[in-house]
C-alpha cells in the first residue's frame, strides 16, 4: 500500500510503497478516507517526541473497517468509524471505567505504531476505541475533529461544564482555541477570546466570540484584569488553549469566584510549572483541571452536535489535499501556521 514514511527524525517524509498492515487479534484494519495534518505529527517527525523509526505519521483519521481481529465483537468490515487520538489498552482499570484518555498503556497511531498518512492503518483494542460515524457526518469532518476539536469539546463540556449565558474565556486561538470558541458559542456561552495576533482574534469574532483581548503588549496580570473587566468580574470557565506559564496564569487570574480553569495546552520544560496562586484558588474556591484528549465514550454527544449542524468543525478546515501532497504539508509546518486553518488529507474510497 501507499504511505508517507520518514526514515529518521527530520529526514524528508516520502510517499512510498510499504507492506500491508497485519490485523491484531483485538484490533482492526481501517481503510483511511481522511486524515488531519497536525502539529503533533510535525513534533514527532522533528524528534521532539520519541517514536519508532521509520515511521508513518497521522493520528486524526476517519475511514472504513476492512479487516477485524478474532477477539473483536462489536465491529464488522464496512463500518464507518473514527477513533480518539489516545487509544486505550482495553484491559486496565481506567479503560474499564471508560477513561481511556489516561490509560497508562495507551497507543497512538503515528506515535506508538504506524499512523494514518496511509491507505490503511491498524487500530488496537477496537471494541473500546472505535467510534461509529452517523451517516450525516462525513469522513473529512470526522477527521478534522482530530485532536484539537475533540480535546476542546471535552475541556469545555466535561471539565468546564460551561452553561448558557456563562462567560468562557479562551486563552490562545490556534486550532484548539478556535474549536473551543465555536463549541462555547454553540452551547450558548458568552465567549471571550485572548491572543497576541489580529488574525486569530478576527477568526474568533467571526465564530461568535463577543469580546476579544489582544495580550501582545501585556503580562498575565494585565491580561487577567482586562478579562475580569470585560466579563463583569471574571470568566466562569477559562481555558489555557496555548500552553505556557503566562497563558496559564492569565487564565487562572481571569476567573470569577468559584470559576473553573482547564489546562489544555501542553506545557514543556521550565514553563511546565507555572506559579499558580493557590491562596486565591482556596479563597475564591477556584477549580483547576487538566484535560487530555477525549475518550470514545464521549464521542456520541459530540457527533450528535455535528449531525444536527450545531457544530461545524469543517469551518475550521483551511484546505484538503491528496496523500501525495502530505509530505510537503508536513514540511510546511517548519513555519508557523497560525490563522491558516487545518489541512486534511483525503483518500479515495
Ligand atoms: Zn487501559
Ligand atoms: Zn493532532
Amino acid at each position: 500500500m501507499q504511505a508517507v514514511v520518514y526514515a529518521g527524525y527530520g529526514e524528508p517524509p516520502v510517499l512510498s510503497d510499504v507492506p500491508e498492515p497485519e490485523c491484531p487479534p483485538d484490533g482492526v484494519v481501517v481503510a483511511v478516507r481522511a486524515t488531519g495534518v497536525c502539529r503533533s505529527d510535525w513534533h514527532a517527525w522533528k524528534g521532539h517526541e520519541q517514536v519508532p523509526l521509520p515511521q508513518i505519521p497521522g493520528h486524526e483519521l476517519a475511514g472504513v473497517v476492512t479487516e477485524v481481529g478474532p477477539e473483536v465483537t462489536r465491529w464488522q468490515p464496512g463500518a464507518r468509524v473514527t477513533v480518539p487520538f489516545v487509544c486505550g489498552c482495553g484491559r486496565c482499570e481506567y479503560c474499564a471505567a471508560g477513561e481511556a484518555q489516561v490509560c497508562p498503556h495507551q497507543t497512538q497511531p503515528g506515535f506508538t505504531g504506524p499512523g494514518s498518512y496511509a491507505e490503511r492503518v491498524v487500530l488496537h483494542a477496537a471494541d473500546l476505541n472505535l467510534v461509529e460515524l452517523p451517516d450525516a457526518v462525513g469522513f473529512t469532518a470526522a477527521a478534522s475533529l482530530g485532536c484539537r476539536f475533540a480535546t476542546a469539546f471535552r475541556a469545555v463540556t466535561a471539565h468546564g461544564g460551561v452553561g448558557p449565558g456563562e462567560w468562557l474565556a479562551v486563552h490562545g486561538c490556534g486550532g484548539v482555541g478556535l474549536s473551543a470558541v465555536q463549541i462555547g458559542v454553540a452551547l450558548g456561552a458568552r465567549v471571550l477570546a485572548v491572543d497576541v495576533a489580529d488574525a486569530p482574534l478576527e477568526a474568533a469574532r467571526s465564530l461568535g466570540a463577543q469580546a476579544v483581548v489582544d495580550s501582545s503588549a501585556s503580562g498575565p496580570a494585565e491580561t487577567a484584569a482586562a478579562v475580569r473587566e470585560l466579563t463583569g468580574g471574571g470568566a466562569h470557565v477559562s481555558l489555557d488553549a496555548f500552553g505556557s506559564a503566562g497563558t496559564c496564569l492569565s487564565s487562572v487570574r481571569g476567573l470569577r469566584r468559584r470559576g473553573r480553569h482547564v489546562q489544555v495546552g501542553l506545557l514543556f520544560g521550565e514553563g511546565a510549572t507555572p506559579p499558580i496562586p493557590m491562596d486565591v484558588v482556596t479563597a475564591q474556591e477556584l477549580e483547576i483541571y487538566g484535560s487530555h484528549g477525549m475518550p470514545a465514550r464521549d464521542y456520541p454527544q459530540l457527533l450528535g452536535m455535528l449531525a444536527d449542524g450545531r457544530l461545524r468543525p469543517e469551518d475550521l478546515i483551511g484546505r484538503t489535499i491528496g496523500l501525495a501532497e502530505a509530505p510537503a504539508a508536513l514540511a510546511a509546518m517548519d513555519a508557523p501556521t497560525t490563522g491558516t486553518g487545518m489541512t486534511v488529507v483525503e483518500l479515495p474510497g
